[in-house]
């Protein structure tokens, strides 16, 4: 019998949101620290891939050591940090030994005192199993280091943006059970490419992403295993920040060489239309959305709660307040809450919203009178939503203010993202002209009543498209993105084989 251990550890930082993330907010996910045989399995999550592959499969016995899931968010404690770590290596060793071990991680979580926690992670494990393969999934907005990669034996990504975490950690998986069974030789290569570029063009079904992502599938033929494409999530001050590819071949160092390379030019040969801008101001936006025969949804590029900002912007609302539009906003708001809360359902109320936890980017939003059409709270079910199975938005209430509706929250939620925020109190979506949507990608939980393509507000905020905004300090420079780059500066690239 093969027994891997399996552990799964995932946060996405975002280093200039100025929250830490500590084990509370872990807790709010999902937190497993204890190891087991039978852990708990959301549906689409990595473990869910994970275990599909080894479930019924005779000769394998696997533990899960511990599952963390905290979402996006400022960097992590280092506290938290240490804990993970001890409960990684006490487990393989105390319930040793193991032939391998899966690795499910996101790959761009920073700590306090650490840019990489990922490849630290890694890295002790190798320390622990110094000849047993090691199998690592990332999300592909992770940030690849030298020392992730030289810890592990394979690599792989998200094959696309909406991620399916599910399938990525299958891949992983199985392609952990093929080095356990001498059925591959794996040989890794890996190029770094010196972008930074904003999320306007992230989605893999279109653009100049969804070429990049097919180019790789293309190329995963003969030898070659899997080519993983890393857009690195934009919001990231890390040392070694920067996208890459990662390739695995079958014993072929050559073809996982080239096929790096080749998606890492095409990476750089359209770096003008990934940082090509489609976002418009915000009064743009409205009218674009208005104009729409059905209903439009905007994008809050600047505060997308998915991608780490606060949620707590009311921008893009105190534009539909001003124009009385008969559309929906989110915001994130304790006080807001509390007054609806303290008021009931059915009377008026006047509150000031924005900026409880972005202070420097949200402006501020006075609404006067307003109507508490309703109140809610408790975690809400989200199907389609990123595999989430549901989200908690804390206390809630939904204001009328004229004819636009104001959905404040107490937590970051869903940000608007699924509709489910606004039919717990009745609101038929449909029949809105326009939602307006914390997050630049997941709006496809809205596509029954959907009128033309959404639309991209250029909002300022934590996860603005205006990169050049922020203070870079730790990043490589220059870096496309921020800095002239004529030609990319020579890029890493070396093959390995465990
Ligand atoms: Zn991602």
């Amino acid at each position: 019998v093969k027994r891997v251990a399996i552990a799964v550890f995932i946060q996405e930082t975002g280093t200039f949101n100025p929250e830490i993330s500590t084990r509370a907010a872990f807790a709010a996910h999902r937190l497993e620290m204890e190891p087991t045989p039978e852990p708990t399995i959301d549906p689409g999550s990595e473990l869910a891939g994970a275990m599909s592959v080894f479930k019924g499969r005779a000769g394998y016995e696997t533990v899960a050591l511990f599952q963390a899931h905290g979402g996006v968010g400022g960097r992590v404690s280092d506290d938290f940090v240490s804990e993970v770590r001890k409960r990684l290596t006490e487990g393989l060793q105390r319930l040793g030994p193991f032939d391998g071990c899966l690795l499910l991680l996101h790959g761009a979580c920073a700590s306090e005192s650490d840019d990489d926690v990922d490849g630290l992670l890694v890295e002790a494990t190798r320390k622990l199993l110094p000849t047993q393969p090691v199998s690592v999934a990332l999300d592909h907005h992770a940030n690849v280091t030298t020392r992730l990669m030289s810890s592990s034996s394979v690599v792989v990504g998200h094959r696309t943006e909406p991620h399916r975490p599910d399938e990525t950690a299958a891949i992983a998986a199985r392609l952990l059970t093929a080095l356990l069974e001498g059925r591959v030789k794996p040989t890794v290569a890996w190029v770094k490419v010196p972008m930074l570029v904003h999320q306007e063009h992230f989605e893999t079904n279109t653009g100049p992403m969804h070429e990049v992502f097919s180019l790789a599938r293309s190329l995963e033929v003969g030898p070659i295993l899997a080519v993983s494409p890393f857009p690195m999530q934009p919001w990231l001050d890390v040392s070694e920040g920067g996208w890459a590819v990662v390739t695995v071949a079958n014993d072929d160092p050559e073809a996982a060489l080239f096929a790096a390379r080749y998606v890492a030019r095409e990476m750089w040969r359209r770096r003008g239309e990934f940082a090509a801008r489609v976002s418009v101001d915000e009064d743009s936006a409205v009218d674009r959305a208005l104009a729409l025969d059905g209903l439009g949804i905007i994008c809050d590029m600047g505060d997308g709660v998915f991608a780490g900002a606060a949620g707590d912007s009311p921008r893009l609302a105190a534009r539909l307040v001003a124009r009385r539009v008969p559309g929906a906003a989110t915001v994130r708001d304790r006080a807001g809450v509390k007054a609806a809360w303290e008021a009931g359902v059915g009377a008026r109320v006047s509150v000031s919203l924005g900026g409880e936890v972005d202070s420097r980017h949200a402006g501020g939003l006075v609404v006067e009178d307003a109507i508490v059409e309703g109140l809610s709270e408790g975690p809400i079910a989200v199907p389609g939503l990123m595999g989430l199975r549901e989200v908690d938005e804390g206390r809630t209430a939904l204001l009328r203010a004229g004819s636009t509706y104001l959905h404040l929250t107490e937590l970051r939620g869903s940000g608007g993202c699924h509709p489910a925020s606004f039919q717990r109190y009745g609101l038929d979506v449909g029949k809105l002209a326009l939602v307006v949507l914390k997050q630049s990608a997941y709006y496809h939980t809205y596509d029954e009543w959907l009128a033309g393509s959404v639309i991209r507000a250029n909002t300022p905020g934590l996860t603005q498209s205006d990169l050049g905004q922020f203070q870079w300090r730790r990043l490589p420079r220059p870096i496309f993105g921020l800095d002239p780059v004529e030609h990319p500066r020579a890029t890493i690239s070396f093959t390995q084989e465990i």
